[in-house]
């Protein structure tokens, strides 16, 4: 199976599906990794906080894929965003998955009462310059978050990873990330299972008419929405399911039906707002 692959303000590319990391137990996420990479993922999705990275890395050394294969992302805690922290959280994150540069470093949260993610961006930037990660980005940022990193520094997030499926569509950061080139991630992209999305009609319908299932036809919308996407699952069957994805095209009528599940008063969010999360 061929994924697609983004390309990105840095010049390097990623693939569009991944398998992501949150909450998977440390002394789980070696086996929840081998699987994902046995299924066919090639770009995982961890963090810090995840505190699994060693068992990301335990899962790449003994898979014998080349390192160019792989594309591996991970993220700046809030309390390393200061002064010149983020220069040891990358060291302490490469250490723990036993890798010389992952592939994209992200600031994990604007966190604006701490009024360091300027700071963490700046040496983001540093972190890069120096090879330690090939494209650097920011998570949870809002376009007013995003205004001022360019304006300190000059300097476009390749990515942000945000909260993002049907239910939760965040069109304004869209708008931004495509009038400034920066690429949109979805976390929680089927709604972390909070949001009744699989029952929805729209969701429903779509999965019907193609034989698939609700999972599927969400996925598969974020994809030709032109979203990275990396849905999580500890079940094997459930990894291969998510990234069996490519054998279908859902159509434009089922896209807008799927677009219309968002109330658009917010309502739909899973998780925690940007501006409350310090
Ligand atoms: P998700 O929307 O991927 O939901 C995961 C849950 O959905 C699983 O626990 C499972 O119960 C269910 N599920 C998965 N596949 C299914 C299937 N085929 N059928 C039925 N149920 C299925 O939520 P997530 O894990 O929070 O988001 C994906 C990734 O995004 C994370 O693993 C992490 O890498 C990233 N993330 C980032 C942030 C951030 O602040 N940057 C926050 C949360 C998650």
């Amino acid at each position: 199976m061929s994924i697609p692959k983004i390309s990105l303000n840095s010049g390097h590319s990623i693939p569009q599906l991944g398998f992501g990391v949150f909450l998977v137990p440390a002394d789980e996420a070696e086996k929840a990794v081998t699987e994902a990479l046995e299924v066919g993922y090639r770009h995982i999705d961890t963090a810090a906080i995840y505190q699994n990275e060693e068992g990301v890395g335990a899962a790449i050394a003994k898979s014998g894929i080349p390192r160019e294969e792989l594309f591996i992302t991970t993220k700046l805690w809030n309390d390393h965003q200061a002064e010149e922290l983020p220069h040891e959280a990358i060291r302490t994150s490469l250490d723990k998955l036993g890798l010389e540069y992952v592939d994209l470093y992200l600031t994990h949260w604007p966190t604006p009462e701490r009024q360091t993610f300027v700071n963490a961006w700046t040496k983001l930037i540093e972190i890069r310059d120096a090879g330690l990660s090939r494209s650097i980005g920011v998570s949870n940022h809002l376009p007013e978050h995003l205004d001022a990193l360019v304006a300190a520094t000059g300097e476009v997030p390749a990515i942000n990873q945000i909260e993002l499926h049907p239910a939760y569509q965040q069109r304004n950061v869209l708008e931004w990330a495509a009038a400034n080139g920066t690429r949109v991630e979805s976390w929680g992209p089927l709604g972390q299972g909070k949001y009744p999305l699989f029952e929805n009609p729209a969701v429903a319908a779509a999965a019907e008419a193609h034989g698939v299932t609700p999972a599927q036809a969400v996925i598969r919308w974020h994809l030709q929405k032109g979203i990275i996407v990396f849905p999580k699952s500890t079940r094997k069957e459930r990894m291969a399911e998510n990234f069996d994805v490519f054998g279908f095209t859902l159509t434009d009528a089922e896209i807008a039906a799927i677009d219309g599940i968002d109330p658009l008063d917010g309502s739909g969010r899973v998780g925690t707002h940007p501006l409350e999360f310090n």
